[in-house]
């Protein structure tokens, strides 16, 4: 999908004065006032709530993503996030006075949680709305301003939020840009005091190189290739429909989806039968030929995003050396691409070479755990770890001896809703994360601070030259 006509893009002469813009406002200090920013999250919340059905259709016509899942994978979790900032603002926000010996008591050290200033949000496609609001929510509830770039390969979704943010919000403060690369090199001219970016590592390396000509600290949420490990007394049916699950819903074009599956080969059948059962159990009318991969007719099956990622996936499936156990059909219409799964699959296969990003899943069997643990950590570190078994020994075994950004025992996807947990990357998977009270910490600077009374001078008066060796001894 290209954005021609659906918008048009921000023109980037125009962007260093809607930087500008963002920067004046920030040093009028109208962003400091936790009222205004409690009223602004608010509107943020009003933004989703009154236009859900907007969003719906804009995802729709974006990559045919069905209703059900933008709605559960989308608005529902910016809906927790926005209330969870929310009611906890007041207290957030408040300096914190530390705690410290008894010689510096008197000196009221303080940590004052201030705005870092004026910040960047740049957004993927494949949560549009999630991937660039909750950061942004962040930005506004630590008192910053911010130009936000939504993604281009989700125009329709682009459009919508970037005609909604000035309705909704104080358009001096939050200013979206639209665009691709031209826009996004323009911005990453400019100083910015937080750059927040989502998306690959290869453009992750051109934002961090950009942001490293000003010194602007960075959060970086990458993907990477995150394995599921399945241990021979795994509860086979369940944890295959959860696995299928992560390569259906939004057609596998999730960060934290399954990207390969490890298993014994004593267990290998038994999990990928009970896979295709799970997938044939997704469909509307199971009985039918073809209830597998869900394609043209089903609509409740999303597309894959562009051509660019058509082509890369189908290429992947045909270099494959792997065996298609199921799935595989593609419609290249539609873009969309079956449910797939492939065994057989070692680990210099194309299928390995990179985050596949879509609803393809390689098998591969090795004899053992340690094997297993050998072949994740000669990779890079993943965004996410699953590990599946009825022996809490067995997981712990496997997290102790790996690096991942999240770990999950027995399902997927669920820690990026689960508050309370931190959500971003560690090693090729990124740095930097948020949620909860971390999204408002990404965007704050803890200013220590110490008030030292004048009458103090009677005991600091040692450290003033000259200096003499019985003041050392004092
Ligand atoms: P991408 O990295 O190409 O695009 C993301 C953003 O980068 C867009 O806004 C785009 O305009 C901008 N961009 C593109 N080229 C640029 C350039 N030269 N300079 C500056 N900015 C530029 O998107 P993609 O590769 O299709 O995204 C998929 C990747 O994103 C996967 O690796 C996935 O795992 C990752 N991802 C991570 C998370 C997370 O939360 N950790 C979430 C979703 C996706």
């Amino acid at each position: 999908m290209s954005a021609k006509g659906i918008y048009d893009d921000t023109p980037v002469d125009s962007i260093p004065a809607k930087h500008e813009q963002a920067y004046q406002t920030f040093l009028a200090g109208k962003t400091r006032d936790i009222a205004w920013r409690k009223r602004q999250i608010k509107q943020l919340g009003f933004l989703i709530q009154d236009n859900e059905d907007k969003f719906v259709k804009a995802l729709e016509a974006d990559f045919g993503r069905p209703a059900f899942e933008t709605i559960t994978g989308e608005i529902n979790p910016a809906k927790q996030e926005i209330n969870e900032v929310y009611d906890h603002l007041d207290k957030w926000s408040k300096p914190v006075r530390v705690k410290t010996t008894f010689a510096w008591k008197g000196v009221k050290p303080t940590v004052y949680q201030e705005p870092k200033g004026v910040v960047l949000v740049i957004g993927t496609w494949n949560y549009p709305i999630t991937l660039l609001l909750i950061p942004l929510l962040g930005a506004i509830a630590a008192g910053c301003t911010a130009l936000v770039k939504p993604a281009e390969q989700a125009p329709h979704t682009a459009r919508l939020i970037t005609d909604l943010l000035p309705v909704y919000l104080d358009s001096s403060a939050f200013i979206p840009v639209l665009g691709a690369i031209d826009q996004a090199t323009a911005l990453l001219k400019l100083k910015f005091d937080h750059i927040f970016y989502t998306g690959s590592g290869g453009i992750a390396k051109i934002i961090a190189r950009a942001a490293a000509e000003h010194l602007t600290p960075l959060t970086l949420e990458l993907g990477g290739k995150s394995p599921a490990v399945v241990f021979d007394d795994a509860n086979i049916d369940v944890i295959a429909r959860r696995i299928m699950w992560a390569k259906y819903t939004n057609a596998g074009q999730i960060c934290i989806s399954v990207d390969y599956v490890l298993v014994t080969p004593e267990t290998e059948p038994k999990l990928i039968a009970a896979m295709q059962r799970a997938l044939k159990s997704f469909s509307d009318d199971p009985s039918s030929a073809a209830a597998n991969g869900a394609l043209t007719a089903n609509t409740n099956y999303a597309r894959v995003i562009n051509e660019r990622h058509y082509g890369r996936l189908g290429k992947l499936l045909d270099s494959t050396k792997g065996d298609i156990a199921f799935g595989g059909k593609r419609d290249d219409k539609e873009r969309k691409i079956e449910v797939t799964v492939v065994r057989n699959v070692k680990g210099d296969d194309a299928l390995m070479s990179e985050e596949i990003f879509g609803p393809i899943l390689p098998v591969v069997t090795l004899p053992n755990k340690d094997a297993m643990i050998r072949f994740i950590q000669e990779r890079e570190t993943p965004l996410a770890l699953y590990v599946f078994t009825q022996n809490d020994k067995n997981a712990q075994y496997i997290r102790e001896r790996t690096r991942s950004g999240g770990f999950v025992h027995n399902d997927v996807l669920v820690h990026f809703m689960i508050p309370g947990l931190p959500f971003g990357g560690t090693g090729a998977a990124g740095y930097g994360n948020y949620h909860g009270k971390r999204t408002f910490d990404t965007f704050s600077h803890e200013r220590a601070s110490a008030s030292i009374p004048t009458w103090m001078d009677a005991i600091l008066a040692s450290r003033y030259p000259p200096y003499t060796s019985a003041k050392l001894k004092r």
